[in-house]
């Protein structure tokens, strides 16, 4: 019978029920199931209307088996369009159903606004007071002057056509379209053969978005694929951070004593946003030391964090590159000079794994954007990455010596 004391002080409090806590629970919930733990969130309902992609590659075969059977769907491969190019890179692409998330959290989470949150506990909107042994911060991101940033911006609108697109993968780039607003492109997701997720998205100096823009544009896209939209179930939109530059010693002074989770502590991918896989490992981190007092769970998760930030280190030069050299509107073709690569590199690539080899492959070559304006972009800001000197010119963007942080 359970301590009538311990039964009115969870294990473990989840602040949020956003994906990288649910994602965290659900591993607890699996693996720890002795722990007494729960999961608020302004949401009653975990995950709904929601859907997460990723690259299989991008989590270890472990991770992916225990995804599957939350998973809405899974293609063998995926295609990009630029002008005058198209690809079909064989790397399988999931993505993970909200609700399906949702269902495998029943009874674990309450619908609350949190108004406090502390190591002990937490209280919410209507006072009540929460007490736990250890909380887990999954709010989302929160607004820090720690990091330089550019934007990846989208709306997306989830629909059903009148008859079969005849995709049999997802177009993760469509970059045919105009450029407009930096580097844009169409991402397609086909979730079934009359069924589409059509996303409009820019890599942007701004982070504002049209919507009535966005909508419009993705009318036309469709119209000029010959589709006709029967029904539209659902819209997203969202503005993620494109990090340049930043000082991690910043952003983790500003972090208080609770362990942040997810994109609250900044564990996401430096060009693509997306945080799906380090949610995946750090949950499965969380899991193995729990039961694990509050300052044990920051620490580990700093460290991981601060970890990541310094493998990352490459990446914040290419994003500089990105933004900082040539013109907006000839941003697409950087991207279209890294599909061109070899398919274990781009791989690599988004599951943050590029090897010093990869990292000469990605800055040799034919220029993309202007060698010395890249040049210029190289330097960090606060402690960020290092160059080895010297820098020199090897037909590509810069030479291959540049390594990530310390
Ligand atoms: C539309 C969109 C699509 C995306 N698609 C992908 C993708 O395909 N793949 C990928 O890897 N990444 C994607 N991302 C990027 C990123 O992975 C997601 O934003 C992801 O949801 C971040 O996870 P998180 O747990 O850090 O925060 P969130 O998932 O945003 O969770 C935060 C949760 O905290 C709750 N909350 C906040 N404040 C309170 C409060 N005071 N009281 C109670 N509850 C509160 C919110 O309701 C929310 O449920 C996408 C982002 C957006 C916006």
């Amino acid at each position: 019978m359970r301590d009538p004391v311990r039964a009115s002080r969870y294990d473990v409090a989840f602040a949020g029920m956003g994906l990288a806590n649910a994602l965290a629970a659900f591993r607890v919930a699996t693996l720890r199931p002795e722990l007494h733990i729960a999961g608020f969130d302004t949401h009653a309902s975990v995950g709904a209307g929601r859907t997460w992609s990723f690259f299989a590659p991008d989590v270890t075969p472990a991770q992916l088996a225990w995804l599957r059977p939350l998973l809405r769907r899974e293609w063998p491969a995926y295609e990009v369009r630029f002008p005058g190019f198209r690809r079909v890179v064989p790397t399988p692409v999931c993505t993970l159903s909200g609700p399906a998330l949702g269902r495998a959290l029943t009874g674990l989470t309450r619908a609350a606004d949190i108004a406090e949150v502390s190591p002990e506990g937490l209280t919410l909107a209507d006072g009540t007071a929460v007490a736990a042994r250890a909380v887990l911060d999954g709010r989302g991101a929160r607004p820090s002057s720690a990091f330089r940033v550019g934007w990846q911006k989208f709306l997306g609108q989830e629909i059903r056509l009148t008859a079969p697109h005849g995709l049999h993968h997802p177009i993760l780039m469509d970059a045919t379209v105009q450029q407009l607003d930096g580097f844009r492109f169409i991402y397609v997701l086909p979730f079934g053969p009359d069924r589409l997720l059509v996303e409009d998205t820019r890599y942007s100096d701004t982070p504002e978005l049209s919507h009535q823009m966005a909508r419009q544009e993705i009318t036309s896209y469709i119209a000029a694929q010959g589709w006709r939209v029967a029904e539209q179930f659902s819209e997203e939109q969202g503005v993620l951070p494109v990090v340049l530059d930043g000082d991690i010693d910043a952003f983790w002074d500003e972090v208080g004593p609770v362990p942040p989770l997810g994109m609250r502590a900044g564990l996401f991918h430096p060009v693509t946003g997306y945080s799906l896989p380090s949610a995946v490992a750090l949950a499965d981190a969380v899991a193995a030391v729990l039961p694990a007092r509050p300052e044990s769970l920051r620490r580990m998760i700093e460290a991981r964090a601060r970890a990541t930030w310094q493998a990352q280190g490459f990446y914040r030069v290419l994003n500089r590159m990105l933004f900082l050299a040539g013109t907006s509107d000839q941003r697409w073709r950087v991207f279209a000079r890294f599909f061109h690569l070899p398919q274990p590199l781009i791989e690599r690539f988004f599951a943050g794994r590029t090897s010093a080899l990869d990292r000469m492959r990605l800055v040799t070559g034919r220029p993309p954007v202007p060698f010395f304006q890249a040049l210029r972009c190289i330097p960090s800001w606060g402690q960020g990455e290092v160059i080895t000197p010297p820098l020199r010119p090897v037909g590509g963007l810069v030479s291959p010596e540049v390594r990530a942080d310390g």
